[in-house]
């Protein structure tokens, strides 16, 4: 169970794009904890500086910043590197109704650019930050890996899109590719502002703010929401998979299911508020139900992750409660 245990030669080196964001940022972390090399690439258009500044001074990390749509950019992030992380996208299913444009160069541009770069200098495997948002309206639950309806957003498309390449890559050019559908991912360093911020650290700052949060729809949406050390874990393990599971895509989640609205009470409840959330329309492209099979990354990645929601949303209410107060006090 877990990652603590997973190793790696001495001298390993991975590349993570996306590093100034939240999951890219938490597996830079895991991995200098493991002992290995980490260089991060992220241009800052989302993620943060001071999620860089963080491990700036660490003798076994290197960060570039710079832009995916680059070719030259990701060839020379690739350069000297055993496996790649790419976690570095444009998240969010509304902004992409705003911008498909702009999702497409980046999500199916900048991940082809990165598959080139990493075909070119032979790495070992190249593991993906796929989304649960492929499985689009097919309303089948829990979600199985083969069984994807049509898709809802450009978000969705250009992940669909990627995965298909990485599937291209290792079946024309032998490179590993292993793509991973996170299903809402949440824990520390998440972003908790802006129109597109996640709903978990979204409510957790609001109601810490005494201020009242939106649920759009009725609430009672269901989610798979997954702990961030199960994709640290998925992502180590992929990296260790055999050749035989390249060119998959995996569900990558606890497998639970909880609806938004009890969500909401139970952080009400634990941050000791009583705030009534304001009920606003419906989300464009939004999925109703969400909930995955991890059988197949089970038995191809040996994934068997260990977090719970109640245990990761403790973890995380935690963090929050102690980053925002440092913040108050700042
Ligand atoms: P995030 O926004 O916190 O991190 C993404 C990082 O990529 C940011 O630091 C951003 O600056 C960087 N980036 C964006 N465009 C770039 C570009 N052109 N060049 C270089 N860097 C660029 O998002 P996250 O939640 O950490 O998501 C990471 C990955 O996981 C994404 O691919 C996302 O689509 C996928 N994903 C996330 C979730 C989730 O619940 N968080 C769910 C499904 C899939």
């Amino acid at each position: 169970m877990g990652y603590q245990n997973i190793r790696f030669p001495e001298g390993t080196k991975f590349l993570v794009t996306g590093s100034a964001g939240f999951i890219g940022s938490n597996l830079v972390e895991a991995i200098l904890n493991l002992g290995y090399q980490v260089r991060g690439l992220d241009n800052l258009s989302t993620g943060k500086r001071e999620n860089v500044d963080l491990f700036f001074h660490h003798p076994r990390y290197e960060f570039i910043e710079g832009d995916i749509r680059d070719l030259d950019t990701c060839l020379k992030a690739c350069e000297g590197v055993d496996f790649v992380l790419h976690q570095a996208a444009w998240g969010s299913v509304p902004r992409s109704i705003e911008l498909p444009l702009l999702y497409e160069e980046i999500n199916v541009k900048g991940t082809l650019n990165m598959l080139e770069a990493a075909k070119q200098y032979g790495v070992k495997k190249f593991v993906y930050a796929s989304s649960s948002s492929v499985y689009g309206d097919e309303p089948t639950l829990p979600k199985q890996e083969g069984r994807e309806g049509k898709l809802l957003s450009p978000y969705a498309l250009t992940k669909k899109t990627v995965e298909e390449y990485a599937r291209l890559y290792t079946s024309l050019y032998d490179l590993d590719t292993y793509g991973l559908r996170y299903f809402n991912v949440f824990g520390k360093r998440q972003d908790p502002d802006g129109a597109y911020a996640a709903v978990i650290p979204k409510f957790i700052k609001q109601l810490l703010n005494d201020e009242q949060p939106i649920i759009n729809g009725n609430g009672k949406q269901s989610r798979d929401f997954t702990f961030i050390e199960n994709v640290i874990e998925a992502n180590l393990k992929a990296c260790k998979a055999s050749g035989e599971a390249a060119g998959h895509a995996f569900n990558i989640a606890f497998g639970g299911r909880e609806f938004l609205l009890d969500i909401y009470n139970n952080l009400n409840h634990a941050l000791g508020k009583d705030i009534q959330p304001i009920f606003g329309p419906t989300r464009r492209g939004d999925i109703k139900h969400s909930n995955a099979d991890i059988s197949k990354a089970k038995e191809l990645l040996g994934y068997d992750p260990d977090w719970d929601f109640e245990k990761g949303i403790e973890a995380a209410i935690d963090w929050y409660k102690k980053d925002l107060e440092v913040l108050r006090v700042d």
